[in-house]
């Protein structure tokens, strides 16, 4: 007995000592790397990944492969760092249904493997998580998922009978103190950032949230070393909400061109436009959808959505009426002036960026009728339609995310980083479009499957059409 278990002892010692050789690298060799942070991209290079980090990143004539090690060979692909979207929801949609009771575990985790599909390696959640997706976040943290890391911002703050939240996970609040102490609560569970909603759809809530109450909520943040991103519609609660100390704005602004005063004060205080969500506001807009037949959407979305979205009743009701998205209880008066708003939205980013505020890159997906993973292809293609350089677009979804998140080991694609890759098999710095040819995506170096591997919900067989090496077409 004593024998067995000395020999259990040097065995696991052994196993200890002989650490390196047990290391799992991976290479992917000969491929362009474009590394996130805006530099030039570098043909004919190898990416050395060990054991979930990027071990060492150079050109393929320096490459030392180590003992064991394997070797992919990628010629003539492209790699990109794993594209983060700082503004999503996960697992509240049945279909086209939204309802608390849909976040469980399981469906979170379909969400965060359809993003993974897509290339979207890590998600902000911007305030409708129920608890259990903190530990989720947690035990992903202490591991290498094989799904988007999660940021969390567990549950917002929402106005007792105003815009915004998740009904039966967020708890709405009507006075500063009630905020601060939603606040002390989140803070205790170990949230990354405070959320706070202040809309009033247009004028169609009586209720919008009041100064006292956010900037209590930011206060309150701030005392707790978390930063407050605040989802905003209008040019004034954006300016306000800087007095107060916001960090960060969740859309753009919308109701009006934004003025020098308010990018001087973003840049003087340097407050982020974490997710500019200008794929959300296309989506508003499109009476008909063009991707419903584009096979980049269909795989990544349920069937029961595909059939709710094709329906000739929701075509019928798009022509007739207000209903853009099935399951969507807005007024008529909202999605009235969508066109307005989508152009808003883009010519303020437009104003945004050249005037050098910070800009990450969000979409708002997960909630009715903004699709996660497949959004965020979108919002790159149209930060581009606003001028915006392939590279700036892929920069923004990446490093400069990454730098909101304040997070140092994503983002990019240097050694020590986690080894979060999208390969593509063409070049997005020739077309954006080009983002949407996904070869592999690699969480912390484990290859997931990707989008064109994908068939949510049903047969692999049941999803025809499209693939990697197919050059995609806008849809509209
Ligand atoms: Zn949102």
């Amino acid at each position: 007995m004593q024998g067995l278990k000395l020999a259990a002892a040097l065995f696991a010692a052994s196993l200890v000592t002989s650490g390196a050789s047990l290391a799992e690298t991976t290479i992917l060799k000969n491929v362009t790397v474009i590394d996130g942070t805006g530099a030039a991209s570098m043909p004919g290079s190898a990416i050395v990944m060990t054991d979930g980090k990027i071990a060492w990143v150079g050109p393929v004539a320096s490459l030392k492969a180590p003992k064991g090690a394997k070797i992919r060979d990628m010629s003539g692909k492209f790699v990109m760092p794993g594209i983060i979207d700082s503004h999503v929801h996960v697992g509240m949609m049945h279909d086209v249904t939204q309802d608390e009771k849909y976040e469980t575990p399981e469906n979170v985790q379909a969400d965060l493997k359809i993003y993974a599909a897509y290339g979207v390696t890590a998600v902000q959640v911007l305030g409708t998580d129920k608890d259990f997706v903190l530990d989720m976040r947690n035990q992903q943290r202490k591991s290498r998922p094989n799904m988007a890391r999660l940021f969390s911002s567990g549950q917002g703050a929402v106005m007792k009978g105003g815009y915004g939240g998740l009904v039966g996970v967020t708890q709405p609040i009507s006075t500063p103190q009630e905020a601060r102490t939603l606040v002390d609560q989140q803070a205790a569970k170990g949230v990354d950032f405070i959320k706070l909603w202040m809309d009033d759809e247009r004028k169609t809530i009586p209720v919008k949230m009041t100064y006292e109450v956010s900037s209590a909520i930011i206060d309150q943040a701030h005392k707790h070393h978390l930063r407050a991103v605040a989802h905003i519609f209008y040019l004034a609660d954006a300016k306000e909400l800087i007095h107060e100390g916001v960090d960060g704005f969740g859309h753009m602004v919308r109701d009006q061109p934004v003025d020098s005063e308010l990018l001087d004060m973003m840049k003087a205080k340097g407050v982020w436009m974490v997710s500019s969500t200008l794929s959300r506001e296309m989506a508003y807009s499109l009476a008909i959808m063009p991707w419903l037949q584009d096979p980049f959407f269909t795989r990544g979305v349920t069937p029961g959505t595909l059939d709710a979205l094709r329906s000739p009743a929701r075509e019928k009701a798009v022509v007739l009426g207000p209903t853009r998205f099935p399951g969507l209880p807005y007024e008529r008066k909202v999605f009235f002036d969508m066109d307005r708003t989508v152009f808003q939205a883009l010519e303020n980013y437009q104003a945004m960026v050249q005037a050098g505020v910070n800009t990450g890159m969000g979409t708002d997906s997960g909630p009715n009728g903004r699709f996660p993973g497949f959004n965020a292809h979108e919002e790159m293609q149209l930060e581009v339609m606003t001028g915006r350089t392939p590279m700036e677009a892929i920069k923004s979804a990446t490093s400069d995310n990454a730098r909101w998140l304040g997070d140092t080991s994503i983002g990019s694609i240097a050694a020590g980083k986690w080894a979060d890759l999208v390969v593509l098999e063409k070049n997005p710095l020739d077309d954006i479009r080009n983002t949407e040819t996904i070869a592999a995506v690699y969480i912390a170096g484990n290859s997931v499957p990707t989008i064109w591997q994908t068939c949510r919900d049903r047969a692999a067989k049941a999803c025809t059409g499209g693939s990697s090496t197919v050059s995609p077409v806008m849809p509209y």
